[in-house]
């Protein structure tokens, strides 16, 4: 569900039409709908409503600092994974007893920063991290709570870059050793134990494997409290699908099958949203710069590029790209839709069916939300695109495109003898 729709075939970012926001700011650029992320918040929201619930955003999804204030403004807490992501939380006044800070490579720098904020939760992935937390915090006199984030053991069917479940991967303790790391740091004064994480990867379409992760960590709580230890939360991650093409389930599908293994515990539940928040609220859009035929095959070469939108090539994605004018199809052609940057990965889609676009036209890519600008770079020295968010009729540019200053910001040229 989203507000991106046809009117007498022109596309609209709600009520705007993207052809207007296009001349206004020249393309490529994502366009964001405020509605839709009021109402993807809302719609996770209240499918947890039955429970002592808090629902972090995954800010590493997309964290330009107005969408992160209004989620803020509707009640969510937030996911973090870096000191950056801390310093975008607290810019836009985000309550820091609603952060919770993962990820396997904290550094002093960061758990430091955390611990001066008084964040909710530091959900740690190691036994050395274990100690590294309680070192720091003691040379602050603090007290810093923890959970440990457990590596369930399980397949996800995603991705195995986004897979982060299996016992094969960097996240995580694993479950044959998580019993003997919390009764070490119920040993540390310098900690307090009040939680227990997990996340098992992204873009899941399945609920079997939230549904065993759950089995698997009430087990788990249950065991720790008969060892005396109490725990006060339980974070579940994120994670849930969008439909790029597959039909994943609703979030109130998701909170029924997730909740029913630990809704027993009487712990308050955390959610760690990310995709499922934005990824259907973003579009990127471009404009078709060239029809190139090959011997073998039909290019249409565009002006955004791999830098913009990584997705296809680091995961082969799929996304649906469509014209902004459909009032005059062209005839159907399969075509590889391609970027100039110099890398046979820039690619959006390849052997795609559509219409014929001409040159000068503009194409959505659709479902850009999520990890779409976050992970854009200046690869080829390309500015980062412009993010713009629509509300009903009203436009804001929530970011400039990057210009050339921004490129070279930081850079010294210093003069090197050539011999
Ligand atoms: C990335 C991440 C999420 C969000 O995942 P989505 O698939 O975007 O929902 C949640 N928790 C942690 C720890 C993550 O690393």
């Amino acid at each position: 569900m989203n507000y991106f729709e046809y009117r007498n075939d022109q596309l609209y970012a709600e009520d705007v039409p993207i052809a207007d926001l296009a001349r206004r700011i020249n393309t490529p650029f994502f366009v964001y709908s405020a509605r839709t992320l009021r109402r993807h918040f809302r719609v996770f929201d209240e499918a947890f409503a039955g429970t002592d619930h808090l629902v972090c955003y995954a800010m590493k999804a997309l964290s330009n600092l107005s969408i992160l204030k209004l989620f803020a403004s509707m009640g969510a807490g937030f996911d973090i994974v870096s000191v950056g992501e801390l310093m975008r939380c607290l810019r836009i006044g985000a309550d820091p007893r609603k952060i919770v800070f993962s990820g396997v490579g904290k550094t002093d720098e960061e758990i430091a920063a955390a611990l001066e904020a008084g964040i909710l939760m530091i959900n740690v992935e190691s036994r050395p991290e274990l100690h590294r937390v309680a070192e720091v915090a003691g040379r602050m006199k603090h007290r810093a709570p923890v959970s440990l984030r457990v590596n369930p053991d399980l397949d996800p069917g995603t991705h195995p870059h986004i897979s982060t479940g299996h016992r094969d991967s960097k996240f995580g303790v694993p479950l044959s050793q998580v019993d003997e790391y919390y009764a070490e740091a119920s040993a540390l004064a310098q900690l307090e134990i009040v939680g227990l994480s997990t996340h098992i990867g992204s873009q899941i379409t399945e609920m079997a494997p939230f549904a065993e992760a759950g089995r698997k960590v009430a087990a788990i709580v249950g065991r720790l409290r008969s060892a005396g230890i109490a725990l006060k939360y339980l974070d579940l991650g994120g994670g849930l699908g969008i439909p790029y093409q597959e039909q994943p389930p609703l979030p109130s599908e998701y909170a029924r099958a997730l909740l029913k293994p630990v809704a027993g515990l009487g712990l308050k539940i955390i959610t760690e949203p990310g995709r499922v928040m934005v990824g259907n609220a973003g579009v990127f859009v471009t404009r078709v710069l060239y029809n190139k035929e090959t011997d073998v095959k039909r290019f249409v070469v565009i002006d955004g590029a791999m830098n913009d939108l990584i997705r296809p090539v680091l995961y082969q994605a799929y996304h649906a790209i469509v014209p902004v004018d459909r009032r005059m199809p062209g005839k159907t052609v399969t075509a590889d839709i391609v970027g100039p940057v110099c890398e046979s990965g820039d690619f959006f889609a390849r052997e795609r069916e559509m219409a014929e676009p001409a040159e000068g036209d503009l194409l959505a890519v659709m479902s850009a939300g999520a990890y779409g600008f976050v992970m854009s770079s200046n690869y080829n020295s390309r500015p980062r695109a412009p993010e713009v968010i629509v509300d009903g009729a009203e436009v804001h540019v929530i970011r400039e495109r990057e210009s050339f200053e921004d490129l070279i910001r930081g850079e010294h040229i210093v003069s090197l003898k050539p011999a």
